[in-house]
């Protein structure tokens, strides 16, 4: 099965996809990560993608349509998660253009909802790990040893954009174009929802049993 994953900034998105991949073998696809990895790489499409990342905009939509097309293009028998991406209606239909040239089909596009006090909650808190991607919490999930992570021994730092004034931006961008996509995947008749506010695993088995479905 082919899945969207969306919702608000600090949602769950990426935590539930890692979970997705590890136990149930998806390919997780995440835009934001692929940016992170070209920026760090130096790449070009990194060049590209910081101005907007570090300000909490959105990416353009030519530039961030063309990375999926692409990885997509190497994907085409494996069962793929989409996180982060769909955030636009036009990257909604070209997403939709890009699969039916391939012959697949996007089975769910699933929404994480999680009230706004709560994201600030997370965003506020979150930090990862630079060297691994281990996501970590001051408050519900701290490393053993300040600053150092669990996984890997890697640096463990707060994102730029997770940064108080730039999680405004973020979540202002997500309610003027990420939300209204639950209209156009209602439309499109395979939305579906999850309460993306209770503990990881509760989370994890209701999207279980919504792939099963
Ligand atoms: P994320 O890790 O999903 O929160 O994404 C981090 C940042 O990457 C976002 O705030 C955007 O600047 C950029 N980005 C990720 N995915 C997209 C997308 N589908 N469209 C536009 N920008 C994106």
């Amino acid at each position: 099965m082919n899945i969207v994953l969306f919702g608000a900034p600090g949602a769950g998105k990426g935590t539930q996809s890692t979970l997705l991949v590890e136990r149930l073998g998806y390919h997780q696809i995440s835009t934001g990560d692929l940016f992170r990895h070209a920026i760090k790489n130096k790449t070009e499409l990194g060049r590209q993608a910081q101005g907007f990342m570090d300000r909490g905009e959105l990416v353009p939509d030519s530039i961030v349509i063309g990375m999926v097309d692409e990885v997509l293009e190497n994907l085409k028998d494996h069962h793929f998660i989409l996180d982060g991406f769909p955030r636009t209606r036009a990257q909604a239909e070209a997403l939709g253009k890009i699969l039916q040239s391939r012959g697949l089909r996007l089975e769910k596009a699933i929404f994480l909802e999680v009230p706004k006090e709560e994201l600030l909650q997370r965003l506020t808190g979150r930090r990862v790990c630079q060297s691994c991607g281990a996501v970590y919490h001051i408050q519900s999930k701290p490393t053993r040893k300040d600053g150092i992570c669990d996984l890997c021994g890697g640096a463990v730092i707060q994102r730029n954009d997770d940064k108080e004034d730039v999680i405004a931006t973020r979540l202002r961008t997500y309610e003027e174009n990420t939300f209204p996509l639950r209209g156009y995947y209602k439309e499109m008749g395979n939305y579906a929802e999850v309460d993306g506010s209770r503990p990881t695993e509760a989370v994890f088995e209701s999207l279980k049993s919504l792939l099963k479905a």
